[in-house]
């Protein structure tokens, strides 16, 4: 199957449109048409080869698109069914059979390429580019995805915008709405307005937050915030005393933190607005891998708080999929608003854009809808 795609030949280097050769699914595969795919810092991320992906490769893993052929064991899926793509995770495993596949055993050898025997695209030279990146490689017109991982959804929404539901969205939205559970009435501060921290707002006023603080550095940043429903924004410019801000406004400090920053040291002045028995949510990656944490020992215990990590906002792609897609369409996720759609070619000005903060989550239009 010839395919559009964009190809990564080696570490740090743009996006190349190529046309490569995808092979047939296998029996628990599906070939899906690609409609859109979302733009993730994780794709970013690997293109730079900091995750340790082979080159080449092709990456996107917040794809949606319609099946176009199904493999011979696929019982799930049927062709013309609308999908969006999740990460993959193997079903048998403890976490995946406790409901919790984001936390599956073989997360890493099933999302990150590093599979010796995956399935390849075939170059124009002859090289080949390794696939399946989260079960996906949807960076294409095509992309071949596990039965397991590709979420049936309903067909009266915009396919084209439905991708970062299966990542940055859920990721955000799930560490609220299935991690945290926060009680009606309680109280979230969100560090980093981007598209995960921006889902995790949107998570929380569906969960019914009374107080919910937006930090960021960037004003219009925080009025976008506003308007998607946090009820306090602080500006971190200039700020010598992040606890006592937030402490203005819930003087007993807050029941949540959601970390959708990644900044060492951003947390740790967050901590001290951080109310008895909160949880402090770490959801971005660390600058670095190997980056620790200092946590005020005494304090914390004596308070009764925790730290916990989420990965993929604790979800369970079949089931959280569908109901952002339901609370979407009665207007109370309108996750639309963070989207900015832009052509396939221009892949390289989307990640420009995106990283620039003009944009706060590109998603890549590849094919119609029908
Ligand atoms: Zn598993
Ligand atoms: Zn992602």
């Amino acid at each position: 199957m010839k395919s559009l795609a964009a190809v990564v030949r080696t570490p740090k280097t743009p996006f190349v449109l190529e046309t490569v050769d995808l092979p047939e699914p296998g029996p628990r595969e599906v070939l899906v048409r690609v409609v859109g795919v979302g733009v993730c810092h994780t794709d970013l991320a690997s293109r730079d080869g900091l995750l340790g992906a082979p080159f080449p490769a092709i990456f996107g893993h917040e794809g949606a698109g319609v099946v176009e052929a199904i493999g011979s064991a696929v019982t799930k899926l049927a062709v013309g069914d609308h999908v969006v793509l999740a990460p993959a995770s193997d079903g048998t495993c403890h976490q995946c059979e406790t409901g919790a596949p984001m936390y599956c055993d073989h997360f890493n050898a099933l999302n990150f390429q590093t599979d010796p025997d995956g399935p390849r695209a075939r170059l124009d030279d002859g090289a080949q580019a390794y696939l399946k990146y989260f079960g996906q490689s949807s960076f294409g017109q095509y992309a071949l995805a596990g039965e397991r991982n590709a979420v049936k959804v309903r067909k009266d929404v915009p396919l084209h915008l439905l991708g970062p539901l299966g990542c940055g969205i859920q990721t955000g939205a799930g560490t609220v709405m299935n991690g945290m559970r926060p009680r009606a009435g309680s109280t979230i501060m969100i560090l980093g307005t981007g598209a995960v921290g921006l889902a995790a707002l949107l998570g929380a006023v569906v969960c019914g937050c009374a107080t919910i603080i937006a930090v960021d550095r960037v004003d219009s940043r925080l009025e976008l915030a506003r308007s998607l429903g946090a009820t306090h924004g602080i500006n971190t410019t200039g700020l010598t005393d992040l606890g006592a801000a937030v402490r203005e406004i819930v003087p007993q400090g807050v029941d949540y933190i959601v970390d959708a920053a990644g900044a060492p040291g951003l947390i740790q002045a967050a901590l001290a607005g951080l109310g008895r028995l909160g949880m402090l949510g770490l959801v971005a990656v660390p600058p670095t891998a190997d980056r620790s944490l200092e946590l005020p020992w005494f304090p914390m215990l004596l308070a009764g708080q925790s730290v916990r990590g989420f990965v993929e906002g604790d979800s369970v792609p079949d089931i959280f999929i569908p109901q952002m897609i339901e609370l979407y369409r009665q207007g109370r996720f309108p996750f639309d608003r963070l989207i900015k759609a832009y052509p396939f070619d221009q892949i390289n000005a989307a990640i420009a854009d995106q990283l620039a903060g003009q944009t706060i989550k590109a998603v890549l239009e590849i094919g119609a809808p029908a």
